[in-house]
């Protein structure tokens, strides 16, 4: 079938993420992936800027991972994870409890990031029912938060976002302003003002408090003081509110600590982790939680948790999780990461001066110019396909999220992209 053939069915029948099936935006054929890069059907090599959904962080395609995956699929792709075990998950459950700050050892494996988040707000609930708090059926979460697209994790992420649209349908819970206080800014009491008045008001409905910790991706793209985790902690612990931690985004070293909490030392009830877990190969999330939390939960009136996909635990997911896990350990990330946060924060900063970029920040392998208005989508496919840098703006923001292997050349290249696109 030729490439056009392909490219018309495409546009016939497939839809695509946030796009229209009555007019399509322009798709590229990718057909290989290696390293930091993507190779489209014509041969041209796209740098991948945003380690395709902040996903890629070891590179596309690392060996080690595709192996795993190959060994295990000829072993046995899969075998339902009620009455079995295997060793993929057990092995990857023994690497995350011993990366995760000790107290948080009791994981559940759950098939994407949004799944991982409904799981964490469900062990909430039967927390609280468990001990008795039936009214504590709500959630708390802040404004600009982005927790996935189920109608669960929807239903925490901004209220102002796809939210609105979705109004009918969802569940309500309670949002406390975005915290407004910088990352390496100097604290100031008043940005927990609004949480702290929440919790106060509404805190006999909440079992739980859910907040990506220091870095609000999908949504804000915003850096905000590990202080207001303090802050957070505490005031959950005073009213018997779990708090729920979602790194989702963060998790695995992409804000320069292995997990962004320990930017704030303050440990959650509840964790949620997906993206880096596959290091980009396969769709796999956990929630984590404590013994605590595990032993409530299970003495409750149904003695279980009430959930259970049908490919939970999938071997070949959890193959490639323990493969990017031990991958994560033979190369120095945190140097890379360190590095390229150095690089980006160099070159980045000088477009504050262009009239159309509204703030720019930096943390970790995470480049953000906030811009007064996007350009058009049709620019930005043209400005790819320019400089062979694949970013992928949203709302008002022209981001990096590169694989920690991308090389230093690589980032200069990828920052020249995104001074183009930002009028520069
Ligand atoms: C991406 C993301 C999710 C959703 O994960 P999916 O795998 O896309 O369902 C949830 N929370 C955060 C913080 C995320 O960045």
């Amino acid at each position: 079938m030729l490439l056009a053939e392909k490219q018309s069915l495409d546009r016939q029948h497939v839809w695509h993420p946030y796009a229209s099936m009555a007019s399509p935006p322009p798709v590229s054929m990718a057909v290989a992936a290696q390293g930091t890069k993507i190779r489209l059907a014509d041969g041209t090599e796209l740098i991948d800027a945003v380690s395709s959904w902040w996903c890629a962080a070891h590179g596309h395609n690392p060996p080690a991972i595709v192996a795993a995956i190959q060994a295990q699929a000829e072993r046995m792709c899969h075998v339902m994870f009620a009455g079995f075990t295997h060793e993929p998950a057990i092995e990857l459950a023994e690497a995350l409890v011993k990366q995760l700050p000790a107290g948080l050892n009791k994981i559940f494996f759950a098939d994407s990031g949004s799944i991982a988040v409904e799981c964490a707000a469900k062990m909430a609930v039967q927390y609280q029912v468990a001990r008795g708090q039936t009214k504590r059926c709500h959630l708390a979460a802040l404004k600009g938060g982005y927790h996935g697209d189920t109608l669960g994790a929807m239903a925490l992420s901004d209220p102002n976002g796809m939210h609105t649209l979705f109004k009918g349908i969802l569940p309500q819970h309670f949002f406390a302003e975005q915290p407004k206080i910088r990352f390496g800014a100097r604290w100031d009491d008043a940005d927990f003002e609004s949480m702290r008045l929440l919790l106060e008001q509404q805190g006999e409905k909440i079992a739980a408090v859910i907040v990506e910790p220091v870095f609000q991706g999908g949504n804000a793209m915003w850096f905000y003081h590990p202080e207001y985790l303090k802050k957070l902690r505490k005031a959950c612990d005073a009213q018997g509110i779990l708090l729920i931690f979602d790194e989702i985004a963060t998790g695995f070293g992409r804000t320069g600590k292995r997990f962004a909490l320990e930017h704030a030392g303050v440990l959650p009830d509840i964790l949620t982790v997906g993206k880096i877990l596959t290091g980009g190969c396969v769709s796999l999330a956990a929630t984590i939680t404590t013994k605590h939390v595990a032993d409530t939960v299970c003495s409750g009136e149904a003695g279980a948790f009430m959930h259970g996909p049908t490919y939970m635990a999938n071997p070949i997911a959890c193959a490639a999780g323990g493969a990017s896990m031990r991958l994560m350990e033979s190369y120095d990330w945190q140097g890379a990461v360190l590095r390229i946060e150095r690089e980006l924060k160099e070159q980045l900063e000088p477009y504050r001066s262009l009239p159309a970029v509204k703030d720019v920040r930096v943390l970790g392998a995470i480049g953000v110019l906030e811009l007064h208005k996007l350009p058009s989508p049709e620019q930005v496919h043209a400005l790819v396909h320019a400089t062979g840098v694949w970013l992928r703006p949203f709302d008002r923001f022209v981001y990096t999220m590169p694989p920690f292997i991308t090389s230093s050349e690589e980032i200069s290249r990828i920052t020249m992209a995104m001074g183009h696109l930002a009028g520069g």
